[in-house]
């Protein structure tokens, strides 16, 4: 039961808020006051705590550090203008989370020790979240390892904790990006629809060799052809051609985006078709040479929705016309935050205040 779940809570006597300026919020550097721990152990969840967020010391022998049983989750709380607070379909998170845990061998984490948790937490660093347009809290739930042993099974302890940053208005810079056509994120039958720590550790490399080239992230393809597209960085990738919404079908190798799944339901509900299906370079780069290439954007947590201006494709640079404040871009990105922000009725339930 919700009401009855005790939550050990130690205070910080040193609150760091005073040095958080709302109008100049560096992403990601910045951590609320409190964070919550959880240890599983013989077969159990522990008793919760909530303890000054700090350092932690782990064992050398850790196996997350080894062999990479690590997953996390993003996600966001936000404060409407009357000072409430509601968490973005945090459910659906906990459900990824769980399925990623599964993926990884580790034991799945129940829903009142995440929503508890969750809420318990932001309550008491609520004044942590900042309410400047645009603002939210980003949470990072996330679950490793803790056996301190070398051998190469799945560890028998681990740990859950979930910390908090506020995070200002996020700037879609227009993206430049280009297929990826020699690395792979994930292949059919791998972890690419699990949120592990090692998904994102491969990445880098050729995401840093694009950068190099004058990119911002990579279109992934798919690992037996480089054919057809994956996601857009740490994104999913989302089309519009000749009016319809065309977004790759979810698979082992996609992670399955939660602002995604938002998209494609409000689309539905304004009544565009929708398509989840294989999309392939060939048939973007033909639509765009068509002109019927209206729209080619990025959608996840951190910038709900992120317009992209220039395609590489085979060593040529394609340039994709600028949304403008009609584009379906601009609209379904304003029609999420009113959601969020309780400025338009939540049809779907999906906001869960704290
Ligand atoms: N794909 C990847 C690989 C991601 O890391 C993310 C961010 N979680 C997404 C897609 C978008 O997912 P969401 O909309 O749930 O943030």
């Amino acid at each position: 039961m919700l009401e009855t779940l005790t939550i050990r809570t130690q205070r910080t006597t040193a609150s760091r808020l005073e040095h958080l300026d709302p109008d100049h919020i560096e992403f990601g550097k910045i951590f609320s006051d409190h964070m919550f721990a959880v240890d599983y152990r013989d077969g159990e969840w522990q008793t919760p705590q909530i303890v000054p967020y700090g350092d932690m010391a782990v064992s050398p022998a850790n196996s997350a550090l080894h062999y990479g049983q690590a997953i996390f989750e993003g996600m966001k709380a936000y404060k409407n203008a009357e000072g409430h607070i509601a968490l973005f379909r945090p459910t659906d998170n906990l459900h990824r989370l769980n399925a990623s845990a599964e993926r990884m061998c580790m034991p799945p984490l129940p829903e009142e020790l995440f929503m508890q948790g969750l809420t318990q937490l932001i309550r008491l660093d609520a004044a942590w979240v900042p309410n400047t347009p645009g603002s939210a809290l980003y949470i990072r739930p996330f679950m490793f390892a803790t056996d301190g042993f070398i051998g190469v099974r799945p560890s028998e302890s681990y740990r859950f904790i979930i910390f908090t940053c506020p995070v200002g208005l996020y700037y879609n810079k227009p993206l430049r990006v280009r297929f990826e056509e020699t690395y792979v994120r994930s292949a059919e039958g791998g972890a690419g629809f699990a949120k592990n720590a090692g998904n994102y550790g491969a990445a880098m490399y050729p995401t840093k060799l694009a950068q190099q080239e004058g990119f911002h992230q990579l279109i992934w393809t798919d690992a037996s052809e480089h054919r057809y597209v994956e996601e857009s960085g740490t994104m999913n990738a989302v089309f519009i051609i000749d009016g319809k919404i065309i977004t790759p079908a979810l698979s082992t190798s996609i992670l399955d985006g939660i602002t995604r799944r938002s998209i494609l339901q409000l689309a539905r509900d304004w009544g565009l078709t929708v398509e989840e299906r294989k999309v392939s370079a060939t048939e973007i780069m033909a639509a765009q040479a068509a002109g019927t290439l209206q729209e080619a954007f990025g959608v996840g947590t951190a910038a709900t929705i992120a317009p992209i201006a220039v395609i590489g494709y085979q060593g040529h640079e394609y340039e994709l016309p600028t949304p403008g404040p009609d584009s379906f871009a601009q609209r379904m990105g304003a029609a999420l935050n009113a959601i969020r922000t309780g400025t338009a009725p939540d049809e779907h339930g999906w906001m869960v205040e704290v």
